[in-house]
């Protein structure tokens, strides 16, 4: 409550001091001036005077020819107005100077004629030529003993302009009163300057000319009773003032103008003791409502205000002759509106003002976000125009924003809509709050994926969109990246198996109805010993050199992969005049005829290649890796150049497949044992030591044969870890014979990957010493075919075998080059004869002559012989005969557990077949011999 009154009442005093002070300074003095004037002008009216100007006009002096006139004439003018009964007469001319005698006499005796009182002469006070002093101008003395003198000093105001008389002066004691006579001022006014009251026309006065006056024209009742004022007006003569309302007067006007005021009333300024208090009231009352209205109404209020102010201006001067100075209240009213209007601005506008700025600044802080975002902003209005774009946008558009505004964003980004038929604001609507990816284009045709997020800007009315743009460049090229780790080989850089499954399910589920393609396994056969003898640094080159000759082998062809550590496929997909697969089969071949470099030595490596078509040997893609595969083993084994898949031999050979892993895990298991079959020494009929065979009861396979598995593990790393076991076993088997006066050496079939790995023999005399046998007691048996992959690398590893002290034959002696010349530089100690001659010895007569010419040979060459597959008393009796040294067949046992090897052995040796005549076989479980022959050349 107090503060609703105490503002306006601060304001109306505010307003109050300001109005008073601007009423007092030259400005407001001026403005009251002019506003008087206004107000004068706009009440002006004619007056009922008595007054008579006799003017001294143009025509009058056009009459009398001269200037100044002889002083005759105007006791003429005197006489003449006496004569008609003027009242009083105020001659507005200066007779200070003297002119001839006679006229001056006559002028003289004129005024004399009037008696002293009626006829006023003009006098006046004018500083001196230094300014120090006043020096009053009256007339002759002969005049002014006849005539009363009146002052016709009149100040100009601060503008120049004639506004005020006073009713008599005083200066250097001498007094004089105004032409009126300040006896008919009222008592207040006497002495003070007045204003003159402008608004009295001077058409009020009866104007006459002097010369008709002079000259008898002008009828006398005009005259009777009046009072006169005689004065110049003619302009030549120069007597005229700068007045208010009505610009300039003929000084005898003013006169005659200031005597009609006093007659009319001398108009009173309203004093400030009530103007002051009126005003602040007023302004008050303006401030009050001014707290109420707004500022448009408020302006209403103080027109009507300031009008009523002029109107009673007019009113109390037309009325009253009260003059209220309405400067004031203008400005007071204008102070108190413009201060209210502060008042509320602070209240109300000045918090807008401060959110206006505010806006300003948080605008301005969202611009330089948008224009630092690494991410491009662009505007869009709801038919997908441009309005507006950041410079990130700028950088990934590679246009400038002025170029981009106004282009539909479909120009930029094609997928986006279809600029005709799409409902762009329904496709704007489905984009909103997620993320999408797209494709923007370039002007030079280069697309860059982005990613999109879209939204509608909520504030406004018009649909106006934002929409954010993310280049995925970096993150395709980073993917792309990932997907060629993910689907190459990084030693050879080329495709690997996921690639090769990707790219045959894609053939296989493609579009195309006819599908007809063919996969080529492709397995080196000798690398193994390569990485493994020279290191795998090693072995990567040459996997890369055989990729290289791989790739331009098959070329456009095909899709070539490395799918295994020395494993390849290729796909041959394409369609028309592409080669076969045995054709390309050939090509592989032949790419690795000239030998490879493996760090300095040249390398021969020879491949197996299974060829498997889709649709005809698989109805999906993991059966054609299967059947491929399958296909590969069986050209490895056939040592074939490629085979294709036939389903006749798939049958082994899918059973094989899965072996390896599976042989893992069964010597982990134990699932595979070592038996024994007995050698016999033919001249003591006793046991001498046995050949250690591989035996593996399979748990849904059961009984598998080692022929079948041992390819499989030699061709993985499976061999070392089988063969380490396998020499174990046996060692703890030697041991145990030994104990029981068991004799001869445990005999352990070497497999071909080993000897062609040097650091073999040193690891064979460390596990020997662990297991603390003697060398002797162990005989490695090592086929002639490992012998002759790399005779010069086999005959080394051989000599440091034997150098330890351990018995190496040569096994399956017959079946592969039978090279004597590498039997000399091999120091074996014995030479097995294979068991396809011995078992038809005696059916064949070309195999009784090679194993009689064998037995002499080898004992040539200081080898003992072994024969192995003895079936029959027959072949025992023949090959002892002969001078063979052991023999080894089913005639005496098949391979025996080991559990069971020594009670065997002690029932063998208690009762050992004695007689040539003798035809019952010793062993129980002893075969009758094999039939059929077989043709050698
Ligand atoms: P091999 O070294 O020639 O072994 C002799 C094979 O002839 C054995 O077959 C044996 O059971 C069989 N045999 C023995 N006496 C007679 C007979 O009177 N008549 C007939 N018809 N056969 C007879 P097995 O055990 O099936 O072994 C086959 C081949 O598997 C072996 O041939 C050998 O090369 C390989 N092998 C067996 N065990 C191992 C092993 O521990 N390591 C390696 N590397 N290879 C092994
Ligand atoms: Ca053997
Ligand atoms: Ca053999």
């Amino acid at each position: 409550m107090l503060h609703s009154w105490r503002v306006p009442f601060l304001v109306a005093v505010t307003a109050t001091i300001i109005a008073a002070i601007a009423g007092v300074s030259t400005i407001g003095r001026n403005l009251q001036h002019d506003a008087n004037d206004a107000i004068a002008a706009a009440l002006e009216r004619t007056v009922d005077s008595d007054t008579v100007i006799v003017a001294i006009d143009t025509e009058s002096l056009a009459e009398l020819r001269q200037w100044p006139w002889p002083r005759s004439q105007h006791a003429r003018l005197l006489d003449e107005l006496r004569a008609a009964g003027a009242r009083k007469i105020f001659y507005d001319i200066d007779f200070s100077a003297e002119s001839n005698a006679l006229d001056d006499a006559v002028l003289a005796d004129a005024l004399r004629k009037w008696g002293s009182s009626p006829v006023i002469l003009p006098a006046f006070w004018q500083p001196t030529i230094d300014g120090s002093a006043y020096m009053l101008t009256q007339p002759l003395e002969q005049f002014r003993r006849h005539a009363s003198l009146a002052s016709v000093n009149l100040n100009p105001g601060s503008d120049g302009l004639v506004r005020t008389v006073r009713s008599s002066w005083s200066i250097g004691g001498f007094g004089l009163p105004a032409v009126f006579g300040d006896d008919a001022v009222p008592a207040r006014d006497a002495g003070t300057e007045f204003l003159i009251d402008f608004s009295i026309s001077p058409a009020s006065f009866d104007l006459v000319s002097f010369a008709d006056v002079a000259a008898g024209r002008i009828p006398h009742e005009r005259l009777t009773g009046k009072v006169i004022y005689v004065g110049a007006t003619a302009l030549e003569l120069g007597d005229v003032l700068p007045v208010p309302v009505h610009h300039s007067l003929p000084g005898v006007v003013v006169q005659a103008l200031a005597a009609e005021t006093v007659i009319a009333g001398i108009p009173v300024v309203v004093p400030e003791r009530i103007a002051l208090p009126a005003l602040f009231a007023w302004s008050l009352l303006l401030a009050i409502l001014f707290a109420r209205f707004s500022w448009k109404t408020g302006s209403l209020v103080l027109a009507g205000a300031l009008a009523s102010v002029v109107a009673a201006a007019l009113y109390l001067h037309h009325g009253s002759r009260t003059i209220l100075e309405v400067v004031p209240f203008f400005v007071a009213g204008g102070s108190t509106f413009l201060l209210s209007l502060l008042v509320a601005l602070d209240e109300k506008s000045l918090k807008l003002l401060a959110v206006r700025l505010g806006l300003a600044r948080s605008e301005e802080i969202v611009r330089s976000i948008l224009q630092s975002s690494a991410d491009c902003i662009v505007q869009l209005d709801g038919r997908g125009t441009i309005r507006a774009t950041n410079p990130a946008a700028e950088r990934l558009f590679e246009q400038s924003a002025e170029e981009m505004a106004g282009v539909r964003i479909n120009e930029l980004i094609p997928g986006l809509f279809r600029p005709v038929g799409d409902d762009v604001a329904q496709v704007f609507h489905s984009l909103e709050d997620e993320l999408h990816e797209c494709e923007l284009v370039l002007g030079n045709g280069k697309s860059v994926p982005v990613e999109l997020s879209f939204g509608r800007v909520a504030a406004v009315e018009d649909p106006l969109y934002i929409m954010i743009l993310r280049d995925l460049s970096w993150r395709v090229a980073k993917e792309r990246d990932l997907h060629h780790q993910a689907t190459h080989d990084p030693l050879t850089e080329l495709p690997n198996r996921t690639a090769l499954a990707d790219k045959l399910d894609q053939l296989i589920a493609g579009d195309e109805t006819e599908v007809f393609f063919a996969l080529l396994m492709v397995d080196l056969n000798r690398f193994k010993e390569v990485n493994d003898t020279l290191g795998h640094s090693v072995g990567d080159d040459v996997l890369r050199d055989v990729a290289q000759r791989f790739s331009k082998a098959v070329g456009r062809q095909g899709f070539i992969a490395r799918v295994g550590g020395d494993e390849f496929a290729v796909v041959l997909d394409t369609p028309g005049d592409s080669l076969s697969p045995a054709a390309v089969a050939e090509k592989l071949q032949e790419s690795l005829r000239l030998p490879l470099d493996a760090g300095g030595i040249s390398v021969e490596l020879g491949m197996s290649i299974g060829i498997a078509c889709f649709p005809e040997d698989a109805e999906d893609a993991e059966t054609l890796l299967k059947n491929a595969d399958i296909t590969m083993y069986v050209s490895k084994e056939r040592g074939s150049r490629y085979e294709f898949f036939e389903t006749e031999h798939d049958h082994n050979s899918i059973r094989k497949l899965g072996m390896v892993g599976q042989l893992r895990s069964a010597i982990e298991r134990d699932e595979i044992e070592l038996h024994y079959q007995p050698k016999i020494d033919l001249a003591t009929n006793r046991v001498h030591g046995a050949e250690a065979l591989l035996r593996w009861e399979h748990p849904s396979l059961g009984t598998v044969d080692p022929e079948e598995f041992i390819v499989l593990v030699e061709a993985s790393d499976l061999i070392q870890d089988l063969t380490d076991w396998t020499l174990e076993q046996a060692f703890r088997q030697v041991r145990y014979w030994r104990s029981r006066n068991i004799d001869g050496p445990v005999a352990i079939n070497l497999s071909a990957r080993l000897l062609r790995d040097s650091a073999f023999p040193k690891r064979l005399a460390r596990m020997m010493s662990n297991a603390g046998i003697d060398p002797a007691d162990l005989e490695l048996e090592i086929t002639e075919s490992a012998v002759m992959v790399d005779p010069v690398l086999a005959v080394e590893v051989i000599n440091r075998i034997r150098s330890l002290g351990t018995n190496v034959s040569i096994d399956d002696y017959g079946t592969g080059y039978s090279s004597l010349a590498y039997l000399r530089d091999l120091h074996l100690n014995s030479l097995k004869i294979d068991k396809s001659y011995v078992m038809d010895m005696e059916a064949c007569d070309n195999d009784r002559v090679i194993v009689e010419s064998t037995i002499q040979m080898a004992h040539g060459l200081g080898l003992k012989v072994v024969a192995e597959g003895v079936e029959s008393r027959w072949a025992c009796e023949h090959l002892r005969r002969c001078g063979c040294d052991y023999a080894q067949g089913y005639f005496y046992s098949k391979a025996i557990p080991s559990a069971d090897f020594v009670e065997w052995t002690e029932r063998f040796e208690s009762a050992p077949p004695v007689s040539e005549s003798a035809n019952d076989d010793l062993a129980g479980d002893a075969l009758a011999p094999a039939g059929g022959r077989r043709a050698r050349g």
